[in-house]
């Protein structure tokens, strides 16, 4: 488009929610810019988050499996060797495929791609920083915020990326630390930390509260996870707070202390990940030339069809409310156009999942049991432990459980929790479930095939409405 041309949508960002968003709007046959300053598409996700971060869990994984879980099956290898420089290759590549992979779409769907730092000079027009360099300015009659989100520092120690990291530093380290220390128990700390343990490193998790996992996992399976992992390696320090830390010459102390006040303790390590949580990201955005204001916690504050106070600028994903998941953003993503182009749109937020991508894998979808007796919630609890289902005993991977929570009345499903071997895959049939509204019962009057792990979810729902067969 010639710049003076008024788009239909001018994009901020080009996360997973902007990207999806732009892809859409083309889809649409609107006129859509999406302005990504990052110099690649795909945002957090496919640059420094889900995407390098599975490609080093995968592979983490089957170095681990090969070096400590063969022998018993009936492999024994000599001369295993780790070439983490290839391991970061493999890394690089899924991620540039991916991210081209994105550019590519926006060409075909006649998304105009900018390449700089947009920030607000008025209600409808975006200035634009050019990577390249110079300016340019871009106006919509609709204006969508999707900039993501940052990492929270930690206060007092300062991010250098080689001793003291976040996760985009944990997923580009050049060696295997000796120790490492992770503070923050939450999906990023237990992923990276699964990753650095099984490459050999000496890994101690410290968080704050009585368990890990971070908010939405269930208790029960947080403690079940938490003892897998520790069988697997991984030293806790649960209700623990980290105080302060200090860089010293050849890495970092970290004063910890117990969070209900007791005697405090220093930490040595080679690095240090900082994984408290991450932040709504608004820097340089130019809100203030347009009086837009962010909430507290740094949200940009919306309606429920994503508007902003100023009803065509609009805003999704990280940078606003609900869990920080790419899948989140991108159910937005298109949600925003829909409500933009056709007037309605649809997010079911009751019915998103969650994956922590350890291994087993932790899942969930819908309310955890903590969840329920706190909103004074009556339910009905069924398990099914994997140790009992014939594919996990094949397979020698019998940790861990599926746990469904019913409505006692209506046998309605409430949550689905899951810690097991190819759990992040088995929670999409729970999240199709709990979308059609499903009963326990329907699920355990599914036929399921034989021999599978799903057959552990059939039957924690048998568990949940009656009893299950083979426990
Ligand atoms: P982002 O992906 O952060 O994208 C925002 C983009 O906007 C960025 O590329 C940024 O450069 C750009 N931008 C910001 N300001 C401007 C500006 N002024 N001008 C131009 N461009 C701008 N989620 C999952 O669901 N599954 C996972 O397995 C998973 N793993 C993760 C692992 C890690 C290590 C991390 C850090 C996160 C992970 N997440 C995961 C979370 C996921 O990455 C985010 O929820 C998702 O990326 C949010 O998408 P978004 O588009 O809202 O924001
Ligand atoms: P988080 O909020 O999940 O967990 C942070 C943890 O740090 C919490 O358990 C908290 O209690 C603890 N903590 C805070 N301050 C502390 C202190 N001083 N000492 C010790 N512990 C402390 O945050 P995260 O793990 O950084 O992840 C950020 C976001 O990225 C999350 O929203 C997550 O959903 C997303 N993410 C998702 C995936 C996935 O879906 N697989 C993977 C990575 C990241």
């Amino acid at each position: 488009y010639a710049t003076e041309a008024e788009r239909d949508l001018v994009i901020i960002g080009g996360g997973v929610a902007g990207y999806v968003a732009a892809i859409k709007a083309g889809q649409e046959g609107m006129k859509v810019t999406c302005i990504e300053k990052r110099g690649a598409l795909g945002g957090t996700c496919l640059n420094v988050g889900c995407i390098p971060s599975k490609s080093l869990l995968n592979n983490s994984h089957l170095y681990h499996q090969i070096m400590h879980d063969s022998k018993h099956r009936g492999i024994e290898v000599g001369d295993v060797k780790l070439n983490l420089k290839q391991m970061m290759k493999a890394k690089d590549q899924s991620v540039s495929g991916l991210t081209k992979g994105v550019e590519f779409l926006f060409k075909k769907n006649g998304v105009e791609y900018l390449k700089g730092t947009g920030s607000f000079q008025d209600e409808h027009t975006v200035k634009v920083q050019l990577n390249d360099g110079g300016e340019t300015s871009v106006t919509g009659k609709n204006i969508l915020i999707a900039t993501g989100s940052d990492v929270t520092p930690f206060p007092g120690l300062e991010i250098d990326e080689k001793k003291v990291i976040s996760s985009t530093g944990a997923i580009a380290l050049e060696e295997v630390p000796k120790k490492m220390a992770v503070i923050g128990g939450g999906i990023i700390g237990l992923e990276m930390a699964s990753v650095w343990s099984r490459l050999g490193s000496e890994v101690t998790v410290v968080e704050f509260l009585d368990v890990i996992g971070g908010p939405g996992m269930d208790t029960e399976i947080a403690k079940s996870i938490q003892k897998i992992l520790k069988k697997q390696g991984i030293n806790f320090k649960t209700g623990t707070k980290v105080v302060s830390g200090d860089k010293t010459g050849e890495g970092v102390k970290l004063n910890v202390d117990s969070a209900k006040g007791g005697k405090p303790e220093t930490l040595d390590a080679d690095v240090v990940l900082v994984a408290i949580g991450r932040r709504p990201y608004t820097a340089n955005l130019g809100l203030e030339n347009i009086g837009l204001e962010v909430d507290e916690r740094g949200r940009v504050i919306i309606d429920s069809e994503y508007r902003t106070k100023i009803p065509h600028i609009r805003c999704v994903g990280d940078v606003t409310f609900g869990p920080m998941l790419a899948h989140k953003a991108e159910e937005e993503g298109v949600a925003v156009v829909e409500y933009i182009k056709k007037g309605y749109g649809h997010v079911n937020y009751g019915c998103i999942p969650a994956v922590m991508y350890t291994f087993p894998e932790v899942a969930w979808v819908g309310q955890s049991e903590q969840d329920l007796k706190k909103a004074g919630v009556k339910y009905r609890v069924g398990t099914f432990p994997f140790s009992a289902n014939s594919r996990a005993k094949t397979n020698l991977d019998t940790d861990g459980l599926v746990k469904m929570l019913a409505d006692p009345e209506t046998d309605r499903l409430l949550g689905i929790h899951i810690v097991g071997p190819n759990a992040g895959e088995m929670i999409a049939e729970g999240t199709l479930a709990l979308e059609y509204g499903a009963s326990s019962e329907d699920i355990a009057r599914t036929c399921h095939a034989h021999p599978t792990l799903a057959e552990a979810f059939k039957e924690a729902a048998m568990a949940t409405y009656s009893k299950p067969i083979h426990f």
